[in-house]
């Protein structure tokens, strides 16, 4: 196995509309399955007009997946059936497992007139697709950083990155979630798990992440192909940042419509029927 991986495959985010009407980029997701496994769908819905994202994304259900937020300005207020209710402010992860089921709204709003994050869907194996819902919010000051020499800064939202491990645990998908910050000109090697699904996507600045390859901007995504280490290197004059998820493949067959992914048909079906028939939400009530 080559040491270093390469890009395998390269995008970058196309708009698109979810929710009541929001307009936001996709940067992967139904189309490209099952290439991201565990990894369903990220989202990017940094925007700069709040005529984009003020329908929101009321009151939906989900189940056999659980959704990450990572909010980098304003805020997502939120509820849902558990009887969780709040705000993911700037610079907040809310890792929420749907499990059997959970049904809740999203609220983009504004904070000095700016909003932007992203929404991750992560796949859960059969045998955890009707686990008990739960919810983890990690605030910013709780997701630590590492700084390196070159004056490189790595977050650690989830798995664990040099001596670091990251405040959100017990995912099935054994995910690392790393927010990347590169000073211009440095050079840097993320050590990732062979045979894991690695993926990068560029949320600021201008670099490579396959030495000697074509630059990737904001908005860039690369897919990896295997190996032990990913190689980083920023270019022009700004830090080149970028989100990093490494994950374990499930390998299961994939049946997804809408908010709902499951393994089969019949179980899709039956969820929508749960939905229709009110007894979707099957534990987790306040
Ligand atoms: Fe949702």
């Amino acid at each position: 196995m080559p040491l270093t991986r390469s890009i395998a495959r390269r995008a970058s985010s196309r708009e698109t509309i979810e929710g009541a009407g929001v307009r936001l980029r996709r940067a992967f997701g139904f189309g490209e399955l099952p290439l991201f496994d565990p990894f369903l769908m990220l989202d990017d819905f940094r925007a700069d007009r709040p005529e984009d994202y003020r329908a929101g994304f009321p009151w939906h259900p989900h189940r056999g997946i659980e959704t990450v937020t990572y909010m980098l300005e304003g805020r997502v207020e939120h509820a849902d059936s558990m009887g969780n209710a709040g705000s993911v402010d700037a610079g907040n992860i809310q890792w929420m497992t749907a499990g059997s089921g959970v049904i809740h709204q999203e609220m983009p709003k504004p904070v000095d007139g700016v909003m932007g994050g992203f929404q991750i869907w992560v796949n859960l194996p059969r045998h955890d697709k009707m686990m008990e819902p739960r919810y983890q919010e990690i605030r910013r000051d709780q997701i630590p950083a590492l700084t390196a020499g070159n004056g490189v800064t790595v977050k650690v939202i989830s798995g664990t990155f040099g001596e670091v491990t990251g405040p959100v645990k017990d995912i099935v998908a054994d995910p690392d979630f790393l927010d990347v910050s590169i000073p211009p000109g440095c050079r840097f090697a993320i050590r990732v798990k062979p045979g894991y699904t690695v993926f990068a996507y560029v949320i600021g600045g201008e670099g490579t992440l396959d030495e000697g390859g074509s630059p990737l901007k904001n908005r860039d995504l690369a897919l990896f192909s295997d190996g032990e280490k990913v190689i980083a290197v920023a270019i022009g004059t700004r830090q080149f940042r970028f989100l990093l998820l490494s994950g374990k493949p499930l390998r299961e067959p994939v049946a997804w419509r809408g908010p709902i992914v499951m393994n089969t048909d019949e179980e899709l079906r039956q969820a929508f029927q749960d939905y229709r028939d009110g007894t979707f939400i099957k534990s987790g009530r306040p």
